[in-house]
């Protein structure tokens, strides 16, 4: 069994003060039944305003970005070991906006994946393609492309700290959300080759989320497919009723 994660990408947003408030209404506002995982994302400089608030719930707490390197002149940088050190448990490698705007590479975010686990954080990975890889059924190969490279040599005991996040680029930001039977033919894909690279077991326990406009007028739908096992949440989690109705999910049965 999977356990589901919903997950939150705060951006560059908030101030510290704002983060924490939004940290303790989500806290708040936790079903204590709740048997999911709920993880949230701000910017390096609320991590502590937020590890506070968060100290006493379950949440977890999740960097954005960090930097492969453990230490040295890396100016504005930063390592596996000071976030471990903010207690934060997950880090966030790979999303679009890092690939795109920061110009990360398969090679680097695989350097990135490497170095957080091995310094005991966990990672959500993103993958995903762009429209024009989309309308160019260049989809697949984008995807196969990019689990190849940022998982390179990732070993299937180091696979079960990773979660993989698939975000549609085109979807993110954007109000477009994938529809559920998209979002499952693209997560089924990558669970295959998972299996291709790591073998059966490997590709059944893997999380992979589905992120891009997720909302909490279709999160229900989303849930309902087999091979979605959670969401990565940008806009929506930060809205704190609106996260919170994301986070309490009720899968609907896909018609
Ligand atoms: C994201 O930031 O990963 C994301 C999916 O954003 P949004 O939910 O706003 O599309």
């Amino acid at each position: 069994m999977r356990k589901p994660m919903i997950a939150g990408n705060w951006k560059m947003h908030l101030n510290s003060s704002e983060a924490s408030q939004l940290a303790a209404a989500i806290k708040n506002g936790l079903d204590p039944q709740l048997k999911h995982e709920v993880l949230i994302a701000p910017s390096f400089t609320n991590i502590e305003s937020v590890r506070k608030e968060i100290s006493s719930s379950p949440i977890l707490l999740s960097a954005q970005n960090m930097c492969w390197e453990e230490k040295g002149a890396f100016t504005g940088e930063i390592s596996p070991i000071q976030l471990k050190d903010a207690g934060c448990d997950y880090v966030i490698i790979g999303h679009s906006e890092r690939r795109k705007i920061f110009s990360e590479s398969d090679e680097v975010l695989n350097k990135k994946v490497k170095s957080a686990l091995k310094n005991a954080l966990k990672v959500i990975f993103c993958i995903g393609e762009t429209l024009e890889e989309r309308e160019n059924q260049r989809t697949y190969k984008v995807l196969q492309t990019q689990l190849n490279g940022g998982l390179k040599d990732i070993s299937v005991n180091e696979l079960s700290n990773i979660v993989i996040a698939y975000e549609p680029v085109w979807a993110i930001g954007t109000g477009k959300t994938a529809t559920p039977q998209q979002a499952q033919d693209a997560h089924i894909f990558v669970r295959k080759e998972i299996e291709r690279m790591l073998g059966a077991q490997a590709s059944q326990s893997v999380r992979i989320l589905y992120g891009g406009s997720v909302k909490a007028e279709n999160i229900d739908e989303l849930m309902a497919q087999p091979d979605i096992d959670g969401a990565l949440v940008g806009g929506e989690s930060l809205k704190a009723d609106k996260f919170l109705r994301v986070i309490h999910y009720q899968p609907v049965l896909s018609k």
